[in-house]
Order: C-alpha cells, then structure tokens, then sequence
C-alpha cells in the first residue's frame, strides 16, 4: 500500500531543519581578527601610488589564487558582478558590440555586459548541463559579435573547449563566469581558467566566501592591468602610469578589503574539502534516487567533475504523467527544499521592455546598435522548457547534509514517485 502524502494530510517525511552549510570556522575568525586589530582595513589608494594594488591581504591573497587555480594573474574585487563588469571592459568592448549569453543564469552575466553599452544576445542551453549550447552560440553571431560569456552553471564546466574554437573561428573573447564552478575540472584544468578571463564570486551563498567579494583570473597581462585600473578609479591613474590603451578607462571602486582577503585566504585552502563534501551527497543522491522513471538527474561529462552548487534534475511529465508543479508542491509537503525555476534573463522586465538606462530604450535605440536584437519568448526553447514545466533543483550550498539528510530526501522522493509509478 502507498503511504498518504504530505500533500495529501499524510506524515511528512522530514520534520525537522537541516543544518546550514557555514564554511566560516576558527581560522577565518582568526584571521579577521588580526587584520581588525592592525588598523588597516584596506589599503587601496586610487592613485598611481605603491598603494595603487591593495593592502598586504589583497596582494597574498592573490598570490594564493595565482598559485590554486594555476594562472599568471589573479585579481581580487568586491563583488563577482564588479568582476563581470571590469572583464568586459578589459577585453575592449565597444557600445553596440553584442556578446552572446546564456539566459540560464544569474542576471549580472548580462548586465555587465550592458554596463559597456554593449547588447546580450542569449543563445539557449544544453539539456543535460545547463550550459550554452556551442550549436546555439553560432547561430547567433552577427557581424557586430565580439565575445561569447560561458557560464560554468550549477558547478559543471560549459564545453569551454568547443566554444573557444567558434571564438577562435570568428576572432571573439570568452568570458568564463565560473561563480558556481571553483574547483571543478575541465580536462584538467581548473573551470574559469580557460577563457581569455574567468572568475569566482566570493557571496555569501557559493561553495566559498568572503561575505561578498570575487575574484578575477587571466593568463593575459594586458588584460590583468586593465582590470585592475576599472577596479581602483582607472581615470585618475591612466595618465601618471603612461597607460595609452583609454578604452574603457572608466574606473570603479571594486576593490576587496583586507578583512575579506585574510578569510579568503582560510576560505581557498578549505575549497577541496568543501567540494568533496557536496560531491560525496550528491553521489549519494544519485545512489538513492537512480531509476526512478522520468527523473534525469545530473550529467558529469567526459574529462570534468562537477563541484554540485545546485544538484539539477530534469522530469519528463509526459513519462510519470504528472506535471512538475504537482512534484514540486508534493515534495515541498514532504519537506524537500527543492526549487522549480531557475533563470530565463532574457524574459526579465529590462529586456523585454528593452528599458535599462533612462527610459528612451539605450542602448538598443542607440544609432550604434545596427540591428534589432530579438528577446521575445522562444528564442531560447530549451532554456524556457525547463524553467516552465521540467526542471528541478537542489541547492547543495543551503545545508550541510548528512547522511541522514539525504536519505529522508531519497525516501520523500521515492514516497512521492510511488504515487504514480
Ligand atoms: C553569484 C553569481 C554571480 C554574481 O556574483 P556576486 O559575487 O554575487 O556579484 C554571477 N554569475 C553567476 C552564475 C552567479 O552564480
């Protein structure tokens, strides 16, 4: 006989709070606390001055990325997001440039890129990864392309390989936005350190963090000094430093402060760990819930491994005849903490009503846009089926799962599953 749902008055299979995932431990407690009691709490100064790079923090931390991730330049920022923005700018995008995005991600992806002027363009995704289809991403280049931004979606590199060979192709920058994807593989090599630049976002919510911050990495040493003049007031330096490139030399204040950099520091030597913790439930996830009909759970390609910021599971409702909603709403019952929506950027209200800066349409109606770029639904049919009737996801940096965690969302799963199957 079934058991009564949750959903249907029965007994709810977890009743009872997970413990939150907190990466935050003695040492970075520590760590913090002797930068406080230095005084310094950042050393920046926006001027072609020694102090022009940071404080002490901000330069070891650096060099401690450098030396994880395997790259000639890492460069702290106060937000991913900043990062983003000191990226395209690096790379020397002009207003009316497009860059092709996924929508399946989170909304500073694209917006950076309109911080320039510059247009996204979203090319759909791949079922089983999330990521940016390279099919997708040709489709899409116009004469006006000048850089395709992959994001390493969920913890699972994008197909950096194949992209780079369109960019190759057609004489394009990549852009790796690795926010959810520290530490994961891709033949080899560290996910966001295959692009012209990559990155990390260091917020509250992924694998590692700093409360808010990022981190920029490139093997580029042009790209590098770029990015850290948008990130300490670029304007005010260009001229003292002799810099002839002015193309985007509008700076910012992005910069990281000393306190976030000496928990950094704690924060990437527990990366690993971190990481294996979230791989050991996931596996344990797929153990428990393999076989069920119609529930694709995540791929792991050839060549890479995937660090789980977000375990994602697709249903096929034709095959187990419900819908999606009807087991979302029953495992929310059961007590699952399981989302049914990810991101379609390109149906957010700034770009359907093509309104970002004032309210006159820049910069689509700008005389330097040569063509009418199209975000109507269905330009990304694949990204928009799954946020609209099959996609399901579990954020495995909320809690820290146990065993015994994951097997009651096995057990709720299956509860569910029998209802119908
Ligand atoms: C978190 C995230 C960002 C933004 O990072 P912040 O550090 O919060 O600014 C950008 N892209 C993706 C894919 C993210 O997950």
């Amino acid at each position: 006989m079934n058991q009564k749902l949750a959903i249907n008055g029965g007994e709810k299979t977890i009743n009872y709070t997970f413990k939150r995932y907190n990466s935050i431990e003695k040492e970075e407690v520590e760590a913090a606390k002797k930068v406080i009691e230095s005084g310094v709490l950042s050393q920046f100064l926006g001027a072609w001055h020694p102090d022009f790079y940071g404080g002490v923090k901000v330069k070891e931390f650096e060099e401690a990325c450098k030396w994880f991730f395997g790259v000639k330049h890492a460069i702290t920022v106060n937000s991913w997001t900043s990062g983003l923005i000191a990226a395209v700018g690096a790379l020397g995008i002009e207003p009316g440039d497009e860059v092709i995005v996924s929508p399946w991600t989170m909304c500073a992806s694209a917006t950076a890129i309109l911080n320039w002027n510059a247009i996204p363009v979203f090319a759909d995704i791949e079922r089983d990864t999330f990521n940016l289809d390279p099919k997708s991403v040709e489709a899409n280049i116009t004469p006006q392309t000048k850089a395709i931004m992959a994001i390493d979606i969920f913890g699972h590199s994008a197909d950096i390989d194949a992209l780079a060979e369109i960019a190759n192709k057609h004489g394009l920058k990549l852009i790796s936005d690795s926010a959810q994807s520290p530490g994961a593989y891709y033949k080899g090599k560290y996910a966001g350190t295959l692009a012209h630049i990559g990155g990390y976002s260091l917020n509250y919510h992924k694998h590692i963090h700093t409360g808010e911050g990022g981190i920029l990495v490139t093997d580029d040493d042009e790209y590098a000094e770029r990015m850290r003049l948008i990130r300490n007031h670029a304007e005010a330096v260009v001229g003292d430093k002799g810099e002839k490139n002015l193309t985007n030399m509008i700076g910012y204040n992005f910069r990281l402060g000393e306190i976030e950099c000496a928990i950094g520091i704690e924060q990437l030597k527990k990366l690993k760990r971190f990481v294996e913790t979230r791989q050991k439930a996931a596996a344990r996830l797929t153990d428990g819930l393999r076989g069920l009909p119609g529930l694709k759970l995540p791929v792991v390609k050839q060549d890479c491994s995937h660090v789980y910021y977000i375990y994602a599971m697709t249903l096929s409702p034709d095959v187990i005849g419900v819908d999606r909603d009807f087991i979302h709403s029953a495992l929310t019952a059961e007590g699952v903490s399981v989302s049914k929506k990810y991101q379609n950027v390109h149906l957010l209200p700034m770009y359907q009503n093509k309104i970002a800066y004032g309210s006159n349409g820049f910069p689509w109606t700008a005389d330097f846009c040569k063509r009418e770029v199209d975000y109507r639904k269905g330009i990304c049919p694949v990204a928009e089926e799954l946020n609209d009737s099959t996609y399901l996801g579990i954020q495995m940096c909320e809690y820290e799962f146990s065993d015994t965690d994951i097997d009651l969302i096995v057990e709720s799963f299956r509860k569910v599953w029998k209802t119908f199957s």
